[in-house]
């Protein structure tokens, strides 16, 4: 009996690194919502950018 070769990687025409570009993005209430391409496979996302948690931060007092 011999060894079977197993070289059975999955390499599928759908796995490469998605390079994202925004076709366009609008502002809601739980942050910036952005709908991406991809340039390479033509996949869709939609992705959202939280919104800043941190309110800006005084770094002096009023004068
Ligand atoms: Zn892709």
């Amino acid at each position: 009996m011999s060894a079977p070769e197993t070289l059975s990687l999955p390499v599928a025409a759908s796995v490469h690194e998605h390079a994202w570009v925004t076709e366009s993005a609008h502002v809601t209430s739980e942050g910036r919502v952005r709908y991406v391409r991809c340039t390479g496979c033509l996949a869709r996302r939609v992705d959202l950018d939280p919104a800043a948690a941190m309110p800006p931060v005084r770094l002096s007092r009023e004068v």
